[in-house]
């Protein structure tokens, strides 16, 4: 492990951990041990062979053999070598990785709503159900829209979905228009979406500010606009102080207003998207209300909209019948139709209300609250030493650039692979693209103020470092299992999964690369 003097003290345990068993081959089968011993046969032997004919192995295949144990410690092992929200910060901006409360899970392994079947009949899923109308009540409420769809999976299938609400509008009105307004700003996931809906995607300049230009969006929409697609607060972290007057300029138009709420968790319980302008939004469960999320899902990505759009909701939808029970509603003919089997993530719904009736209105604004001012906190102890690019006042994330320490060949990747010795999660980089060489930081509300400067400590120390010392930050990461990877390589050819013997292994220790 490559260290200078003074910081030691600031890097943690789990990043010492990461470095312990080392020299222990990967390969552990041998042949011969088992995990597992089967009880004597007590039913009549039959013949596979004459029961399955050729789909009969003789053999298990290249499996390894192993005891109990060492498969136990080989995956506990793997798991130290990995980073985890329960370990420390992740403050991977615009992720809201916060901390998943237990009672969450507790509730959601309840035998009731664990074992419920899909399938089972409505009169035996009150229970289901009526989590699913309490949490569309709840995220109604804290929007301050009309109607909800929990269907969507993800963030991103929630704007899909939404985008389609639009276009099923606007061709219910004769003319599903052919454009979508998106700012340079936006998630990569908002002009995806909006080609995937079969838009053309018209880019809008950022201000001064990080903000839209209302001016210049006057000029562009026109009567082919469909929607507009708006993160609120953008994805620096700025808060849209016209969107009243960004939402009339669009209705001016007949054209829509999407808020892309994954960074709602900045406005719960202060401000609601309905009472500003707002069309039609997605929530990111698996941001905003808690839910762990990573290594791709599950998630969960509601999409609530104005009464105008209702109609067009994914089928089904929750409904209270005559008989005072609650019943899937089929009956939609102007639904955009389904987007996902079934009814959604439904361990994701139970997860979010836990959190949302945990905490109660005035719990869920100061979560808001909290996740504001540990931002700027954060911002303040750092901005003598990182370019703060824009001075807005910041929400829940700040975004810094690299532009001081690129003088000294630095640049935020590297900072964010050398934070990981510190034992911290990388912030995210280079996001948003109009920050060149951006640091975008998001603490999130779970972390104690004691979390928060041993961060603070370990982002100065890095400056500090970028001045005396660059090359221990370029050549970071030192003290994990491997240092850098070709990402490129990782990303277009990937390994995922054991491929035999070690002379076909791939070679996963790569020297250090330009990042
Ligand atoms: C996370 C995020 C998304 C996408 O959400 P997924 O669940 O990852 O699909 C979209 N927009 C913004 C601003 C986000 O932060």
């Amino acid at each position: 492990m490559a260290t200078t003097d003074g910081f030691v003290g600031t890097m943690r345990k789990v990043t010492a951990h990461l470095t312990q068993n080392e020299g222990l081959s990967f390969e552990k089968s041998s042949p011969g041990k088992k995990g597992y011993r089967l009880a004597p046969l007590d039913v009549p032997e039959v013949d596979a062979a004459a029961l399955l004919g050729g789909a009969v192995r003789d053999d298990v295949g290249a499996l390894p053999e192993l005891s109990e144990i060492e498969i136990i410690r080989h995956f506990t092992r793997l798991s130290t070598w990995n980073y985890a929200i329960d370990l420390g910060m992740y403050p991977l901006g615009s992720c809201t990785m916060k901390y998943n409360p237990r009672v969450n899970e507790l509730v959601s392994r309840l035998e009731g709503i664990a074992e419920a079947h899909p399938y089972q009949p409505e009169s035996l899923s009150q229970g289901a159900l009526e989590i699913v109308k309490l949490l569309q009540d709840c995220l109604i409420e804290i929007t301050g829209m009309d109607a909800i769809t929990l269907q969507p999976a993800a963030g991103a299938h929630g704007e899909f979905t939404g985008i389609l609400l639009a276009r099923a509008y606007h061709q219910s009105k004769g003319n599903a228009r052919k454009t979508v307004i998106i700012p340079d700003s936006a998630h990569g996931t908002n002009p995806a979406t909006a080609a995937s809906c079969g838009y053309q995607v018209i880019n809008l300049k950022s201000n001064a500010q990080g903000g839209v230009d209302v001016a210049a969006l006057a000029q562009i929409v026109n009567e082919d606009t469909a929607a507009m697609m708006l993160t609120n607060p953008s994805t620096i972290g700025v808060f849209e102080n016209e969107i009243h007057k960004i939402a009339d300029v669009l209705h001016d138009k007949g054209a829509l207003l999407y808020m892309d709420g994954a960074n709602m968790n900045a406005l719960v319980g202060k401000t609601r998207p309905g009472d500003f302008g707002v069309d039609v939004m997605h929530l990111n469960l698996h941001k905003t209300f808690s839910t762990p999320h990573g290594g791709g899902g599950p998630g969960s990505g509601p999409v609530a909209c104005k009464k105008i759009l209702e109609p067009f909701l994914p089928s089904p939808v929750v409904a209270q019948g005559e008989d005072g029970l609650l019943h899937w509603n089929y009956d939609r003919p102007k639904s955009v139709g389904r987007v996902r089997m079934l009814y959604g993530n439904f361990g994701m719904f139970v997860r979010a209300l836990a959190y949302t009736l945990a905490n109660g209105p005035d719990g869920l604004r100061q979560t808001t609250e909290d996740a504001v001012l540990n931002a700027n906190y954060i911002r303040k102890k750092l901005e003598d030493v990182y370019e703060l690019p824009y001075t807005t006042p910041s929400m829940h994330e700040v975004v810094f650039s690299d532009k001081r320490q690129v003088k000294n060949g630095v640049k935020t990747g590297d900072i964010a692979k050398r934070l990981i010795d510190y034992g911290f999660h990388p912030y995210t980089t280079s996001f948003p693209l109009i920050v060149p060489g951006a640091l975008m930081i998001e603490p999130t509300e779970s972390e104690s103020r004691e979390e928060l400067d041993l961060f603070v400590d370990a982002m100065r120390q890095i400056a500090r470092e970028v001045e005396e010392n660059p090359q221990v930050v370029i050549t970071a990461p030192h003290a994990t299992r491997i240092s850098r990877l070709d990402e490129t390589g990782a990303a277009r050819k990937p390994v995922l999964r054991w491929k035999g013997p070690p002379e076909d292994a791939v070679e996963v220790d790569t020297p250090a690369k330009e990042w």
